[in-house]
C-alpha cells in the first residue's frame, strides 16, 4: 500500500513568520520616516477571483501596518484614465507600490500598463527594468510568486546548486522569472511548456520540480523522481461533487506525497509565499526611499 512520505513545504506557516518580521521592521521605520508603507492595488472590472486576491493583500497590508491605496474602477474604464491614475501614484510620496491585478478586461493593454509604472514602485517585478534587472542579476523588485517559491526553498534548506531543476509553464509572471531565479541560485534549469515533447521523462529528472501550468492535477507520480522537490504553484478552482467549488493544484497532491521528499499543499503553499513578498517588496521600496533621503 502507497504510503505518504513528503514533507510538506508550509507556505502558509512561513509567510505568517514573514508577517511578524515586516511589522516589526514597518515600526522601526516609520518613527524615522513619518508614515507608514503604502501600497496601491488597481483593480478593474468585477472579477471574483480578483476581487477575493485583492481583499487578501488589503488584509495583509493592514496585518502588517502598511497603509492601502486600493482603487476599483468599472469594466468599462479607458487606457487613457488608467494612465492618469498611474502617473498621480507614482508620484504619490505616500505610496511605495503599485500593482495593477491581472487579468484586465480585454479592451486594456496590460503590458503597456505595466511599463507606465515607475520601476521603483513596481512591487509585482514586471516592469521591464526590473526583468532585465533579474536578467543580469543585479538588485531590483523581483516577481513575486517565483521569489515566493525561492523564500520557501530556502526555509527549508533545500540545495539548488549544481541540482536538475524543471520549469514547468514559461509564462512572464511565473516560469520565465522562475528560471532565472533557480539559474542564479546555480541549478541547472530546464523550461518546459505546451509544445514540449515526452513531459514524463523531462519531469522524471527534475531534483526540483516547478509546476506553473493551471492544468489540474498534472503531475502524478509516474512523472516524478523518488526524493525530489515538488513545488506547485498552480491554483484552479474545480467543482466538487457536493455543488462547492474547491482549489487545487497542477499536481495530484496524494499521489507526488508518496515519491517526492518535499512537497507544497493547495492551498497554502505558493500563494501565501506570494503576497508575503508583495508586502516585503513595498517594505524594500519604502526603504530605499528612506535611505535615499538620507
Ligand atoms: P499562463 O497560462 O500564463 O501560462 C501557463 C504555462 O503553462 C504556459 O507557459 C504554457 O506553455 C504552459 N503549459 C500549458 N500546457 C502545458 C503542458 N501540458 N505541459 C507543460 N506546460 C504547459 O499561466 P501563469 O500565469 O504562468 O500561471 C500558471 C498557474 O499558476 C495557474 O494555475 C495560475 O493560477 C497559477 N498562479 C499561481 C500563483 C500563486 O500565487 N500561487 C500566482 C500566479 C499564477
Amino acid at each position: 500500500m502507497e504510503t505518504k512520505t513528503a514533507k510538506l513545504l508550509d507556505g502558509k506557516a512561513y509567510s505568517l513568520k514573514i508577517y511578524e518580521q515586516l511589522t516589526i521592521a514597518i515600526a522601526v521605520l516609520q518613527s524615522i520616516v513619518g508614515r507608514p508603507p503604502g501600497l496601491a492595488v488597481l483593480m478593474v472590472g468585477d472579477n471574483p477571483a480578483s476581487a477575493a486576491y485583492v481583499r487578501n493583500k488589503e488584509r495583509a497590508c493592514k496585518s502588517v501596518g502598511i497603509a492601502s491605496f486600493n482603487r476599483h474602477f468599472p469594466a468599462e474604464t479607458s487606457f487613457t484614465e488608467l494612465e492618469e491614475v498611474i502617473h498621480s501614484l507614482n508620484s504619490d510620496e505616500r505610496v511605495d507600490g503599485i500593482l495593477v491585478q491581472l487579468p484586465l478586461p480585454a479592451h486594456l493593454d496590460s503590458v503597456a500598463l505595466l511599463h507606465l509604472i515607475a520601476p521603483d514602485k513596481d512591487v509585482d517585478g514586471l516592469h521591464p527594468l526590473n526583468l532585465g534587472r533579474l536578467m543580469r542579476g543585479e538588485p531590483g523588485l523581483r516577481s513575486c510568486t517565483p521569489a515566493g517559491v525561492m523564500r520557501l526553498l530556502q526555509e527549508y534548506s533545500i540545495p539548488l546548486e549544481g541540482k536538475q531543476a524543471v520549469v514547468l509553464g514559461r509564462s512572464i509572471l511565473v516560469g520565465k522569472p522562475m528560471s532565472m531565479m533557480l539559474l542564479e541560485a546555480n541549478a541547472t534549469v530546464t523550461m518546459a511548456h505546451s509544445r514540449t515533447q515526452n513531459l514524463p521523462d523531462i519531469t522524471r529528472n527534475a531534483d526540483i520540480l516547478i509546476a506553473a501550468v493551471g492544468i489540474p492535477e498534472l503531475i502524478t507520480a509516474e512523472m516524478v523522481k523518488k526524493g525530489a522537490v515538488v513545488v506547485d504553484v498552480g491554483i484552479n478552482r474545480i467543482n466538487s461533487e457536493n455543488g462547492k467549488s474547491r482549489l487545487i493544484g497542477d499536481v495530484n497532491f496524494d499521489q507526488v506525497a508518496t515519491v517526492a521528499d518535499f512537497l507544497t499543499p493547495v492551498p497554502g503553499g505558493i500563494g501565501p509565499m506570494t503576497v508575503a513578498m508583495l508586502l516585503e517588496n513595498t517594505v524594500n521600496s519604502y526603504q530605499s526611499t528612506v535611505n535615499s533621503e538620507q
